[in-house]
Formats: structure tokens, C-alpha cells, sequence
């Protein structure tokens, strides 16, 4: 145990992504959040075509539209969370499922902790975990911090490492993980997190920076670089059982 961090847990951590992860994307709210940022863009005056390539252009040179927007736009992030996440009808896109529940609480606490790692805001994923009744069963949340200035996001190195901080954790080998985003998990990976999984719904549709992307099976990509991939969280039990009761 590093001598700077005598208080540190000796447990190892599961961190979850939220968004794509904890639900399927066949509830299409991704589609949702989509159109929202669409709309945001037009609302600064510009036209379709312009939104929707500067929209892109962020999404892919920034890891969030919305840090692009704060960059080169004068706009307030916390109207821009109001605006596109905190519209989404999230009540009518998702409800709790009790196997997911219970996937939870079959996690050997003496063991883990269990951590969310999002890069929503986090009115948006304290929302999503409510709605999935996940709120009682994960102990930290990582969010992006829309009103940092510069805030980072997955899956910057700087945001893993910000992650790791707060949850208190020194060694990136006991730190689990799973993403629907195989970038997200790709960079974890390469810092070292011991147990990488990549979440993916083969056949099922995203938005991404405002373009659609089909989910299909690519053999090149699987289990490339010792990286699992799985499309039920229920697989977690079996690549995992070390942490499950
Ligand atoms: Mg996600």
C-alpha cells in the first residue's frame, strides 16, 4: 500500500458505465440526445447542414459535442444539460430490471466497490440509476463536470486517473471495468485497469456525435488486446467470478 494513501480500501473497485451499459440501447435514447444537441446546435443560429457538422466535428475531436460548444461558442453548460439531457423522457425510455438488481447485489462487497463511470452530467446519470433502482447498490459516481472549465471526459487518461483519485484506488490493476464504448475501454485497458470488458449489442443501432452507427460483429475487434466482449451483463458472472457471491 502506497505511503501516501495509508486510508486506501483494499478492495478492488467494478466500475460501470451508465448510458448504453446499464440499459439497452434499443431504447433508442441516445437517438433522443441526438436530436436534442441537433436542436441546441440550430438554436445558436445555425443552420441544419452546419449543426449537424459541427456536431460531429466536436463529438470527434472532443469525446462530447458539449465540449466543443464551450470552447467556441459562448454558451452555460448547465443550460445545455437542462436543454438536452434533462428533456429526455427518461421515465417513458427505461424502468427498473429486477436481473439487473440483482446482478448488483450479487457482487461480493467484501470484495468490490461499486463505482458508476460516466460522461453525462451527473443530474442525468443520478437520474438514470433512480430510474433503474441501481441508486442503493453503487457506492461513488464519476461524472463529467460540465461547469469545470476544461473538464475531461472518457477516455482521456486524465479522466481515469481524476476516477481513480476520488474513488481512493492507487492500483489500476484492481479496477474492473465495463463500456459499451470500445475506445472508453481500449484506454482504460492501456492504463492498466486489470479487467476490461467491452459492452455490445450486435445488431442495434447508436448515435455518436449525431450519426448513426450500426452495432455489428467486426471478428478483427473481438477479444482483441485481452478485452471481452459481451452483449448480456449477466456474461460479467462468469468472466468475474472471483467477485461474485
Ligand atoms: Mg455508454
Amino acid at each position: 500500500m502506497s505511503p501516501d494513501i495509508p486510508d486506501e480500501d483494499p478492495r478492488s473497485i467494478v466500475w460501470f458505465d451508465i448510458d448504453n451499459t446499464l440499459y439497452s440501447a434499443s431504447t433508442k435514447i441516445s437517438q433522443a440526445m441526438g436530436q436534442r444537441i441537433h436542436a441546441y446546435f440550430v438554436g445558436l443560429g445555425l443552420d441544419k447542414d452546419k449543426a449537424s457538422e459541427l456536431h460531429h466535428a466536436y463529438y470527434t475531436q472532443y469525446g462530447l459535442a458539449l465540449r466543443g460548444l464551450t470552447r467556441h461558442h459562448d454558451i452555460d453548460p448547465m443550460d445545455f444539460d437542462r436543454k438536452c439531457d434533462g428533456t429526455l423522457p427518461l421515465d417513458d425510455l427505461i424502468k427498473p430490471d429486477p436481473r439487473l438488481r440483482k446482478l448488483f447485489q450479487d457482487l461480493d462487497r467484501t470484495q468490490v466497490r461499486v463505482w458508476a463511470l460516466t460522461n453525462a452530467y451527473k443530474n442525468h446519470a443520478q437520474r438514470v440509476l433512480k430510474i433503474l433502482d441501481l441508486e442503493d447498490q453503487i457506492e461513488g459516481l464519476v461524472y463529467c463536470d460540465y461547469q469545470q472549465i476544461g473538464f475531461t471526459c472518457k477516455p482521456e487518461p486524465d479522466y481515469y486517473h481524476n476516477a481513480m483519485k476520488q474513488a481512493n484506488i492507487s492500483d489500476p490493476s484492481k479496477c474492473y471495468f465495463v463500456d459499451d464504448s470500445r475506445l472508453n475501454v481500449t484506454s482504460a485497458k492501456e492504463l492498466g485497469w486489470g479487467h476490461c470488458v467491452h459492452f455490445y449489442e450486435v445488431g442495434l443501432e447508436t448515435v455518436e456525435g449525431g450519426k448513426t452507427k450500426k452495432l455489428v460483429r467486426d471478428t478483427n475487434t473481438n477479444d482483441l488486446e485481452g478485452i471481452a466482449q459481451i452483449s448480456d451483463l449477466e456474461e460479467l458472472r462468469t468472466l468475474w467470478p472471483e467477485i461474485f457471491i
